[in-house]
Order: structure tokens, then C-alpha cells, then sequence
């Protein structure tokens, strides 16, 4: 018997080559390279405006009577054996107590083995991974040259579900390779020559190594976006439209997201064919938050933090700020005031980022100081506080934010710091 395999870098910086001068000089000056930039500049000019003006009703922030949250008893309409899943699959969900289908696991799984396309609404949390995987996994073992593509926007999640898989195809000959940035690309190279059921990747480095014709797309069959308003926004969809663009179009397409803002949804049609719909978002699901603001000044915000942090009721949490080098910079005074913290950003390494992450859900330190990229699909049990130190770019990171707390019917705390001048 082998367990699933997994494949994936380990060292930094390999792969790619130095341009001699000349070759930098036709890259940035030929009429395409020029096109390029410009349009990169055009980006990078709006992303920044849209980071810099946040503009909020701080309001937003505040609902001081959240729900009880009484459990909703949701009654499957499934067992895992009526999907006709392998009994090697059943018999591994069995052990690990996985009695029933999760909501969203009901509702999706028997459209996925129809081969439907696919949006999935639904939280972190809810056992959306195994949603999509547990067919997946089906499909591949019953074709052999099933190939399954997932993409997610952050490194940690595309990890998060490499172990889901290895969790759930345990006793089944499927391989797979990570193919992610900020970790070594020969190793990547090196799994991708071999034949892969299931390759997860983010979509910068997945497109480098298409591009290095390593990762061939036409011997995709099916394509999963996790994350998927994320990966439809701005910073990633040109990446999406190369990577998806070369994949053959009669594929399996499968979304995923907690949410799925208009402009993503406007863009699903471009990538899918008549998708089934399937939502298990709950009316609110900030309902079981209690939020509110901190009003603070410029100089005391720093000491109402530390205060907040260091309070009973403060048992872990996850503060956010908007910038990696603050985010780096609080952290290390949090520690030394007293309150262990860990930092996790785009300036560490991917192994740096998965450590923090590591011995704060360890509970080895109780604070973790994030950047946005936390925010997403990072599953940690008992987060009892989120704090925002720093205003979110947008009301749906918000959201997405806040979401970290209050998860699987236990309560939650978000906090907001508001400048004084901006309190009505
Ligand atoms: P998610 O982040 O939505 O993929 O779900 C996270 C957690 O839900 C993981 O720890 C899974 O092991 C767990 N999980 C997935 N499916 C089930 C299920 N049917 N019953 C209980 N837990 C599950």
C-alpha cells in the first residue's frame, strides 16, 4: 500500500537564471515589454489607491448584540456511502470520525460527480476541502489519468490542502505536487516530471512553470479555484486567464469562496459553462460576532492594544495591520511587552510563515500579527479575538477578517481601531 505522495521544494531562490544586460534591455524596451509595464504600473497605481482610501462608516464595525448562537442541527440528506464513494474513502472518513455529510458537502458532492461546474458558497470551516476533494479523489481513482488542478491565492492554503488530501486519499496510490512561490522550484520541477493526480499551486508559480513547459495544462481535467473571489480580483486574474486559457475547455470547473462579490460573479461566465449554484452561507455570518470599535489617539493606541491583548477574556488572538514591515515591527514589541506574538507576511519565507502559523495554533504564542494574507482560508480552532489595529482595504476583507473568530457556533470578539477624528 502507499500513502499519498506529496512533492515539493525545499530550498530558496533556485531556478531562475540572471538576464545579461543586453537581454534586460530588450525585455524593458521592446513595444510589448513596454505595453506590459504600463499596464503593471496602471495596477499597482490602483491597487495602492484602493489600499490607501479606505473610506468607512465605522457603524460597519459595530454590533454589540450578536446572536446567540444556538447550533443549527443541519440533517444531511446523504450518508457518505448513498455518493457511491470508493470504500477506501468511506472507510478512511470512518476513521476519522467523519460520521456525516458537512452542509456543504451534501449539497455539492453528488453535483461534482455528475461532472457539473460548480460555485460553492461557502465559509472556511465547513468542510468545503473535503467537498471538493473527497469526489475529486473518487473521480481520479476510478480514471487514472485524472488531473486535477487547484489554485489558491496563498501559499499556506494551497499546503493546508496538499494535507487535506494526503488526510483524505490515505491507503490510495494518488500523487501530487505543490508548486507554490518562496520555496525552491527544483524540487517543484522535479514532482511535476513524475505523473500527478492532484497539482496545487499558486497561480505566480504555476504559470512560471507552465511557461517552462513543466506544468502542462492540456493534461488538465478538471480546475479548482479556491478562494475563488480572490483569485478573480485584480491582483490574479491575468494569471487566471493564462493558466485557465490553456487548459482544454471541455474541463470540470469547480469554484470555491466564502463570498462572491459582483465583480467576481461577473466573471464567472468567462470560465465556466451554466454552473450549478450551492450556497450554505448562513444569512449572517457575522452574526455570532460581537463587534465593535476602539477609538483611540495616534499615541495611546499602542498601550490600548497591549491592554486589550493582555486581558482575561483575550485568549488568542489574531491582530492585523495593513503593512509588512509594521506588521513585523508589532510583533516583535508585542513580545517584548510582555504578550508573545508571531508575525506572519509577504516579506517572510514561506517556511518562516508556516512556523508562526505553526506555534500559534500550537498555542506556543497567543497573538499572531498578520498582513491580509492571513485572512484567507487559514483554518485555527478558538481564535477568540480579532483585532484590527489597522483598517481593512475593503468591507469584504473585513468580513473576511472577523471571520476568523466566531467560527463553528462558538463566539467571537472583533475589535476595530478607529482613529478619533473618524468616531460620529
Ligand atoms: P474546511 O476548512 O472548510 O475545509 O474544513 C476544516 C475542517 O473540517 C477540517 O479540520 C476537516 O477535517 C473538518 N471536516 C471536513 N469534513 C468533515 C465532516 N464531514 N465532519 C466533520 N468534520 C469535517
Amino acid at each position: 500500500m502507499h500513502n499519498t505522495t506529496h512533492r515539493q521544494g525545499r530550498t530558496r531562490g533556485a531556478g531562475r537564471k540572471k538576464s545579461s544586460p543586453a537581454r534586460k534591455h530588450r525585455r524593458t524596451n521592446s513595444p510589448n515589454a513596454q505595453k506590459h509595464a504600463a499596464k503593471r504600473f496602471a495596477h499597482a497605481r490602483t491597487r495602492r489607491t484602493a489600499r490607501k482610501m479606505p473610506t468607512f462608516d465605522p457603524s460597519q464595525f459595530i454590533n454589540k448584540n450578536p446572536v446567540e448562537s444556538t447550533p443549527d442541527v443541519y440533517e444531511p440528506t446523504h450518508t457518505f456511502e448513498d455518493f457511491g464513494l470508493s470504500h477506501t474513502i468511506t472507510n478512511t472518513l470512518d476513521t476519522l470520525g467523519h460520521t456525516k455529510p458537512s452542509p456543504i458537502q451534501d449539497q455539492v458532492i453528488p453535483h461534482i460527480l455528475e461532472r457539473k461546474d460548480i460555485v460553492g458558497i461557502a465559509e472556511t470551516g465547513t468542510g468545503k476541502t473535503a467537498a471538493f476533494l473527497l469526489p475529486l479523489i473518487h473521480m481520479t481513482n476510478v480514471r487514472a489519468h485524472h488531473q486535477t488542478l487547484i489554485l489558491t491565492p496563498t501559499r499556506e492554503l494551497a499546503l493546508q490542502i496538499e494535507a487535506e488530501l494526503r488526510k483524505l486519499a490515505r491507503g490510495m496510490r494518488i500523487f501530487s505536487t505543490v508548486c507554490v512561490g518562496g520555496a525552491g522550484i527544483g524540487a517543484q520541477i522535479r514532482g511535476l516530471k513524475r505523473s500527478n493526480h492532484f497539482v496545487i499551486g499558486t497561480p505566480g508559480r504555476v504559470l512560471d512553470l507552465m511557461q517552462r513547459k513543466v506544468f502542462l495544462p492540456q493534461h488538465v481535467s478538471a480546475v479548482v479555484l479556491d478562494e475563488a473571489d480572490r483569485m478573480l480580483d485584480m491582483g490574479f486574474i491575468h494569471d487566471m486567464r493564462h493558466i485557465l486559457g490553456a487548459i482544454p475547455s471541455k474541463r470540470h470547473t469547480l469554484f470555491f469562496s466564502a463570498t462572491m462579490p459582483a465583480n467576481a460573479e461577473k466573471l464567472v461566465s468567462e470560465f465556466m459553462k451554466h454552473p450549478t449554484r450551492v450556497s450554505v452561507r448562513k444569512k449572517d455570518t457575522t452574526d455570532s460576532i460581537a463587534q465593535d470599535v476602539v477609538p483611540y489617539e495616534l499615541h495611546t493606541k499602542y498601550d490600548t492594544l497591549v491592554q486589550l491583548l493582555k486581558s482575561d477574556a483575550c485568549t488568542r488572538a489574531i491582530v492585523f495591520g495593513s503593512m509588512k514591515h509594521s506588521v513585523e515591527k508589532l510583533s516583535k514589541q508585542l513580545t517584548q511587552s510582555g504578550v508573545p506574538a508571531a508575525s506572519i507576511h509577504g516579506n517572510k519565507s514561506h517556511g518562516q510563515r508556516q512556523r508562526a502559523l505553526t506555534s500559534f495554533k500550537k498555542g506556543e504564542v497567543s497573538v499572531l500579527v498578520a498582513t491580509d494574507v492571513a485572512a484567507r482560508g487559514i483554518h485555527v480552532e478558538d481564535v477568540s479575538h480579532v483585532v484590527n489595529y489597522d483598517l481593512p482595504g475593503t468591507f469584504e476583507d473585513y468580513i473576511h477578517r472577523i471571520g476568523r473568530t466566531g467560527r463553528a457556533d462558538k463566539r467571537g470578539v472583533a475589535l476595530t481601531f478607529v482613529a478619533r477624528s473618524h468616531k460620529r
